[in-house]
């Protein structure tokens, strides 16, 4: 049976769901109170990496879903999905705590070659990732949308209830907006701060995430390479601030001395919408079925597709 849909939501998560549901047959409307690129969605740095997100079991399923999708995308004209190997490093400290076993079944996963660490680790591991240059590939997205018939109202709604009226179901997709659609307490503003520099050629994604504190990353596009980051719990200040900048270009540079020199281009600054667990879920309200996709933390890039494809599943129509 073919519905009219409403999705709340403009970012990937949103817009993921979109096109799953218009492939599924449906009609399919986008409202959303900010349209890319003012979404956090344009801000991910964005690799194929399950940061930040629970729970596990059901994370490692939507990511491999994801993690084929984009396999799929590579080749795909202007979706800016690029194939990267990554490089996770293990600090001495930590090394004995961290748990692998997700990255297990991928592609060129490996223990890296100790030649391959840089000073103070003790391990790490390789493993094929995908960096999905949002500015790219969110624009790809939503075009695809539109080609296939969908439309996109810039709209802001106080609840999923308020869609209802002029569709048989809604997909709510408000990613940190939750808090006030849904009125989930449970939702966490995490800030990320990013610095943008000059690519001086390198193209393998490095990142550490066991050291404490902040998360360090070196994320290489095609033209630029990505900086990160922080991870400051409760912070919505979207204001970059110049200290965190010089430590964040510090970490990176003592991962990929090749970044010496490398020309500064901006800094990005962007709030992850976590929540203990990815809400991917069906609600009978009165007037039709809401399925929520949204909570989806560091890693909505990762999970997209798999939670989509859930999401959609939900609808069973
Ligand atoms: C610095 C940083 C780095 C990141 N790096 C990565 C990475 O490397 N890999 C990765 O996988 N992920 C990464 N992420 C996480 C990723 O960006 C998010 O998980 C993802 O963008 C969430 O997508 P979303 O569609 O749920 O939310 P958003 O992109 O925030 O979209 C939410 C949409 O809902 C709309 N909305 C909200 N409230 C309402 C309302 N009341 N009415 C109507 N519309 C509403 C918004 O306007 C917007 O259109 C990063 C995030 C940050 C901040």
């Amino acid at each position: 049976m073919d519905l009219d849909v409403i999705v709340i939501g403009c970012g990937v998560a949103g817009l993921s769901s979109a096109r799953l549901l218009q492939e599924a047959g449906h009609r399919v409307r986008i409202w959303a109170r900010e349209l890319p690129p003012r979404t956090t969605s344009n801000i991910a740095a964005a690799f194929w990496y399950p940061y930040r997100v629970f729970p596990r079991d059901r994370v490692d399923a939507w990511a491999r879903d994801s993690y084929a999708a984009f396999a799929r995308l590579v080749d795909a004209p202007d979706a800016g999905v690029l194939p990267r190997q990554a490089l996770e490093l293990f600090p001495a400290a930590a090394s004995a705590d961290i748990d692998a076993s997700w990255s297990a079944a991928l592609p060129g996963a490996r223990p890296a070659p100790a030649d391959d660490l840089p000073p103070g680790y003790v391990g790490g591991q390789l493993f094929d990732s995908f960096v999905v240059e949002t500015p790219r590939y969110i624009p790809w997205l939503r075009a695809r949308f539109l080609a296939a018939g969908g439309t996109i109202e810039a709209r802001a709604v106080d609840s999923p209830s308020e869609a209802l009226r002029e569709a048989d179901a809604v997909l709510h997709c408000p990613g940190l907006g939750a808090r006030e659609t849904a009125g989930d307490r449970a939702m966490l503003p995490v800030r990320g701060q990013l610095v943008r520099v000059e690519n001086p050629g390198i193209s393998r994604v490095i990142v550490d995430e066991h050291s404490g504190g902040a998360i360090t990353y070196v994320v290489p596009r095609s033209r630029d390479v990505i900086l990160g980051g922080t991870s400051d719990e409760g912070d919505e200040n979207l204001e970059a601030d110049p200290a965190t900048t010089e430590a964040i270009v510090a970490r990176c540079l003592a991962l990929e001395p090749r970044l010496a020199g490398a020309a500064r281009l901006g800094v990005l600054v962007g709030i992850r919408p976590c929540r203990p667990e990815v809400r991917v879920e069906r609600e009978e309200l009165q007037g039709g079925p809401v399925i929520h996709n949204y909570g989806h933390g560091g890693a909505g890039i990762t999970l997209s597709w798999g939670c989509a494809a859930e999401a959609v599943s939900l609808l069973g129509a």
